[in-house]
């Protein structure tokens, strides 16, 4: 989605994807290669002027190598601070941002010292590498604690408070290389087994000034450039930290339809130094993730309004395969196409 918002702005792509069926190969040349493949990499730096990432577990060490070499961007500091998420956490704390309470938890009995402490429910989480629901436990009551050690227990751990949400919320936001920083209305997004299923943005959210302020200080802390995503659990009407994403996020996919400029572009205005877009709305909108067996594209296609993008990925079993965002003038009007397109979705 990356290339296809970069073309028309005169750019060419290369990518490196450890993945044989990588979904952007047929948009540009294709290294396919280990992430640990120091000639591939060379190689990688040597055809581009500048290089990004869209997947946060990249490791830190071949972010250094290639920033050692070009310009990447978002800095290498900003990817390792969305790969730990005890750092991750600190640095909220640090910044003053609100965030429910944890514990890094390193053995057995220190996960029954923290479950005291914090209380539960609450959920078990790897600092590393987790995405979609993966990597995590939900406890609900001390028996849980033995099913969740011996499922994660080996890694490195932290138990965080199950905070009862009202809803959640993402802000993703561009920050230019000059510093200057534009925000996209705050999305609500709903998961269903720790994975996304619809983001749909609010206008005039009485949360969106302060969901700009957390991204802010987060955003300039890490002297970031290019599209960044927060997530937030809404609690007693506060906003509550969850995670950061250095990249375009699943939660502002709409904005390829939805808004003036989309994420994608305004990543590439953002590493380019071209002065970012518009992130204003066109119309109303929401999205839909396609998980597993997508929905009959002829069923899809006849829904007025509805933008489907398939992703040329193997159907799996909750792996996320494509999306569609459906658009429409009004908000009746949304919530009548939207009454076509859910039975297709499950
Ligand atoms: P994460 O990968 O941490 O963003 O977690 C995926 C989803 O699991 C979140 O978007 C929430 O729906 C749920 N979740 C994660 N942590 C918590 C928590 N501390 N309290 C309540 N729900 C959570």
């Amino acid at each position: 989605m990356l290339a296809l918002a970069g073309y028309p702005l005169d750019l060419d792509f290369v990518f490196l994807d450890p993945a044989v069926e990588a979904c952007a190969a047929p948009l540009g040349d294709h290294l396919h290669a280990d992430y640990g493949d120091q000639a591939m990499l060379a190689r990688f730096c040597q055809a581009c002027d500048l290089a990004t990432y869209e997947f946060e577990n990249v490791p830190a060490a071949v972010a250094e190598f290639v920033a050692e070499r070009i310009a990447l961007y978002p800095p290498p500091q900003a990817l390792a601070a969305g790969q730990d998420r005890l750092g991750e956490k600190r640095l909220f704390d640090r910044l003053r941002i609100p965030v429910p309470r944890y514990l890094p938890v390193a053995a057995r009995e220190a996960l029954e010292l923290a479950a005291r402490n914090i209380g539960l429910p609450a959920v078990l989480k790897t600092r590393r590498m987790g995405y979609d629901g993966k990597g995590q436990a939900l406890l609900r009551a001390e028996q849980d604690l033995d099913a969740a050690w011996q499922r994660l227990g080996g890694q490195t751990l932290l138990l965080e408070a199950f905070v009862p949400f009202e809803r959640e919320l993402s802000c993703l936001a561009a920050r230019g290389r000059d510093g200057d920083m534009v925000f996209y209305p705050v999305v609500e997004n709903v998961h269903r087994d720790g994975i996304l299923r619809t983001s749909e943005p609010r206008r005039d959210d009485p949360l969106q000034a302060q969901a700009e302020d957390y991204t802010r200080r987060v955003a300039e802390h890490l002297d970031y450039v290019g599209v960044m995503a927060f997530e937030f659990f809404v609690a007693g009407g506060q906003l509550h930290a969850n995670e950061i994403a250095p990249r375009v996020h699943n939660s502002g996919h709409w904005t390829i339809e939805g808004a003036e400029t989309s994420q994608f572009e305004n990543h590439l205005r953002a590493i380019a130094g071209l002065p970012l877009g518009s992130t204003a709305l066109r119309g109303h909108c929401v999205m839909f993730n396609l998980i597993g067996a997508p929905p009959d594209n002829i069923a899809m296609a006849r829904v007025p309004g509805l933008h489907i993008h398939h992703y040329g990925k193997t159907p799996k079993p909750q792996r996320k395969v494509g999306h569609a965002t459906l658009t429409a003038e009004t908000p009746e009007a949304l919530a009548a196409r939207r009454a076509l397109i859910e039975p297709l979705i499950p």
